[in-house]
């Protein structure tokens, strides 16, 4: 049988197998090899008890990708929550969070929570200069669960993670989609009943046969600095290599540079740039530190 680990709980595994739970334990082998499944994990079952739904995973399928903290593989898409206010909008996070998900091939998804407080108008900007990059851009008031219908729309067939700052509506957001679907009702007072996160593991929460979320403790604080400073610039999405023709260029100071040409045409978004140059000098501190 093959099934998809859905939470570890210590050492055991819960596996879910077309629709059943079944409880596993790793093989000794994955031990000796150092490697561990990890939630998100298709593996392959050996079933020891039917009754009671006990197996034993056999083989680990290989990864789309992985994440090192929090600790889990094969997310498919972020969802990357902002708010306009309590906590205002965090661009320099999100503009990490992107090159992170470019980097780790996972697909991103903008959402742009709490609406009803965006006074300023503040949203339209952003969503002007992140559509045009090519991001998919969502706002919703998820305590109205307005937009939290397109939202699903775009979950489906996706193993769907949230990410954001404390306080931006991660919850909110969350507790409005079981809400609305009726097949995770279990799901939803387990939800509510557990309220703030206070564990640290991953969990994944069936919302149809092919769309999962992922409940995570602490994707916020998930690290860059796997990405070299050099190599910054291919996640973000508009500053491609035809852009600059200056071999070695670092985009920082280069007077020639093609992307700095392009923030002074208009062409890239001066924040973005700039957010670029911080988030590589962040890097480069960090490499020159590691020496
Ligand atoms: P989390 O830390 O990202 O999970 O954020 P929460 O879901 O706990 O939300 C933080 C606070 O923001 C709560 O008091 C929510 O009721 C509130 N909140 C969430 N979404 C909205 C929204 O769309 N509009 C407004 N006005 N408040 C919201
Ligand atoms: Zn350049």
């Amino acid at each position: 049988m093959q099934g998809l680990v859905i939470e570890t709980v210590s050492d055991l595994y819960k596996v879910e197998v077309k629709n059943q739970i079944y409880t596993a334990k790793a093989r000794g082998i994955f031990k000796k090899d150092d490697v561990q499944p990890l939630v998100g994990d298709i593996v392959k079952l050996e079933e020891i008890d039917e009754d009671k739904q006990e197996a034993v995973i056999g083989e680990i399928k290989a990864r789309k990708n992985y994440i090192k903290r929090p600790r889990m593989c094969n997310v498919t898409q972020i969802i990357f929550v902002v708010s306009s206010k309590n906590p205002k909008p965090d661009l320099l996070m999100l503009d990490k969070q992107l090159a992170f998900s470019e980097f780790l091939n996972i697909k991103p998804v903008i959402v742009l929570n709490k609406v009803d407080l965006d006074k300023q108008s503040e949203f339209k900007e952003i969503k002007k200069v992140y559509s045009k990059i090519g991001y998919k851009v969502l706002e919703t008031e998820a305590t109205n669960k307005a937009g939290v219908e397109e939202l699903v729309k775009l979950m489906k067939g996706n193993i769907n993670a949230f990410s954001g700052n404390s306080g931006v509506g991660k919850s909110t957001l969350i507790n409005a989609i079981f809400n609305d679907n009726l097949s995770l009702e279990g799901e939803i007072s387990q939800k509510n009943k557990r309220g703030k996160n206070t564990t640290t593991s991953v969990k994944l929460y069936k919302m149809d046969e092919k769309t999962y979320i992922a409940d995570t403790p602490g994707f916020s604080t998930f690290d860059i600095s796997e990405i070299e400073s050099k190599d910054l610039y291919k996640y973000f999405k508009e500053f491609s290599d035809e852009k600059c023709k200056y071999v070695g260029c670092t985009h920082i100071k280069e007077a020639e540079c093609g992307i700095k040409q392009d923030v002074e045409e208009g062409k890239i978004n001066i924040g973005r740039y700039e957010r670029f140059c911080k988030i590589y000098n962040e890097l480069k501190q960090k490499e020159e530190r590691k020496w």
